[in-house]
């Protein structure tokens, strides 16, 4: 019996030898694991947390939306970041407005009970008009983005964006809207520009997080100086885990590290500040120096390692299916 058991983890041994032998070169779980960890540094280390290291989650039920949790949990003051970029987001979620000659583009609307303070009390306690939103797109059909999407398609009438699948999931369910849906408008086109005034958001399809998801390229400027955002509009493994959507989510995240480093993207956005740390980075702006660089401004190297973490640890999750 012994001998039996011997030879077979013998065999076993070797089995393993030679498909790592076999196996090209750090195509391990650990292999991926380490390039993630490295490729996020102390940068991100809220996205290698979350896509790395935590159990990740299936796709959520279609329930209705949880009772708010208490204000103090959410509110934070809104910030003018850049000279057009306004943060009007929770401690948690980010809703940004992006200024331009003709009115506002409000990139994701939070979930349903922080959006009316938070986006547009945020937008008035910084002079900027709510009524002056001429569009707002929405990175993808969850409820912490899409939550304020009617409530502003319903006050301010401005054009609604997303991403065609994720208007379908919207029109499909049947409980996560109590309240009534956003209705259908714009159905966003990969590499489709929003233009108003003198800005432009190019829209970039990165399906995975959802089916929808819509990432974007714009700019923004820094006392004048004009620089490149790309913004990561879903990150989290919150969809089926199968080896077709990690590769359709692998895929996306490479589509959008091509998209930024095309752009010379310099600044790094997502819509969680767990993943981009925007809500820390707008406290650091209070200790900034003449000359010193903006605290979103990390560079063209960093937003490429973003990138790869989520690519990373993909790989990592759908290694581990097998
Ligand atoms: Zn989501």
């Amino acid at each position: 019996m012994t001998s039996r058991i011997g030879s077979a983890l013998a065999i076993a041994a070797m089995f393993a030898l030679t498909s790592a032998a076999a196996a090209p070169a750090g195509d391990t779980v650990d292999s991926h694991l380490a390039a993630a960890k490295t490729a996020a540094a102390f940068d991100f280390t809220g996205t290698l947390a979350r896509t790395c290291i935590v159990p990740q989650t299936g796709p959520g039920r279609d329930v209705a939306p949880p009772a708010p949790p208490a204000r103090d949990t959410w509110f934070t003051e809104p910030a003018k970041v850049f000279d057009n970029l306004y943060f009007v987001g929770t401690k948690i979620h980010s809703s940004w407005a992006l200024t331009t000659g003709d009115g506002i583009i409000l990139i994701d609307t939070l979930y349903d009970y922080a959006s009316d303070e938070a986006i547009v009390g945020g937008m008035k306690k910084l002079g900027l008009d709510p009524n002056s939103v001429k569009y707002v797109i929405v990175s993808h059909a969850h409820g912490d983005h899409v939550g304020g999407a009617k409530m502003m398609q319903d006050r301010f009438h401005p054009r609604l964006v997303m991403g065609a699948p994720d208007w379908d999931a919207i029109e499909k369910s049947q409980n996560q809207y109590p309240k009534g849906k956003p209705k259908r408008d714009i159905v966003a086109a990969d590499g489709q520009k929003i233009t108003l005034g003198d800005a432009s958001v190019t829209l970039i399809t990165t399906p995975g997080h959802t089916p929808g998801t819509l990432s974007m390229i714009f700019q923004v400027k820094d006392n004048g100086r004009p620089l490149t955002v790309a913004y990561s509009g879903g990150t989290a493994f919150n969809f089926v885990n199968d080896v077709p959507h990690f590769d359709t989510y692998i895929n996306s995240q490479r589509k959008m590290a091509a998209a930024a480093a095309a752009a010379g993207a310099t600044i790094l956005m997502s819509n969680h500040s767990e993943f981009d740390n925007a809500v820390t980075k707008i406290k650091l702006m209070a200790a900034r120096k003449a000359g010193e660089p903006h605290p979103f401004e990390i560079g063209r190297e960093a937003v490429a390692r973003y990138f790869r973490v989520t690519d990373e640890c993909a790989q990592v999750a759908r290694m581990k299916l097998r």
